[in-house]
């Protein structure tokens, strides 16, 4: 388990094992491994906002080494059932083939461009960007609140990953 805060931002993420064990599991550690990624989903608790599910990649997600594209209509269909399992869409993940994971520009360019066309409870949307260290030196957090894109730090309180 890893929590994540920002001084500027009253909410703290938590990323469940369930989350963290996909992430390790799609990470780029041969030449030929394809970026993955697809979509977060969480349950809130006291400003605690709980990733209990990370999904994808899905076959029709476009894939290659250095470009992720997902299959933006099966993800929002994805985003209606677990709404009504009770798990709210946060954000987005996807990885980089390299050690300490960066978000790119067009990686901030877009989720800034999903936090102002939607409705969320989040006040904003999560970025996570999965490279290929361990973690928590191999995750980037960022929860982009439509004018401000925070980088959220890994907090004392977290377990330590053996991932
Ligand atoms: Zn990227």
């Amino acid at each position: 388990m890893l929590t994540y805060e920002n001084e500027r931002s009253d909410i703290a993420i938590v990323f469940g094992t369930a989350a963290l064990d996909h992430f390790a599991r799609n990470r780029q550690l041969r030449p030929s491994s394809a970026e993955a990624g697809g979509q977060l989903f969480a349950t809130f608790d006291d400003g605690v906002a709980h990733i209990d599910l990370a999904t994808g990649p899905r076959p029709t997600d476009h894939r290659s080494r250095y470009v992720f594209r997902p299959d933006r209509r099966s993800e929002q269909l994805e985003i209606k059932t677990m709404f009504m399992r009770g798990l709210h869409y946060v954000g987005d993940w996807h990885t980089h083939p390299t050690q300490i994971p960066q978000p790119s520009i067009e990686d901030l360019r877009n989720i800034r461009a999903a936090v102002r066309q939607s409705v969320h409870e989040l006040k904003g949307f999560l970025l996570v960007v999965v490279g290929n260290a361990p973690f928590p030196v191999g995750l980037s957090v960022t929860l982009d609140t439509g004018d401000d894109a925070l980088r959220l730090q890994v907090a004392a309180t977290s377990t330590a990953s053996t991932l």
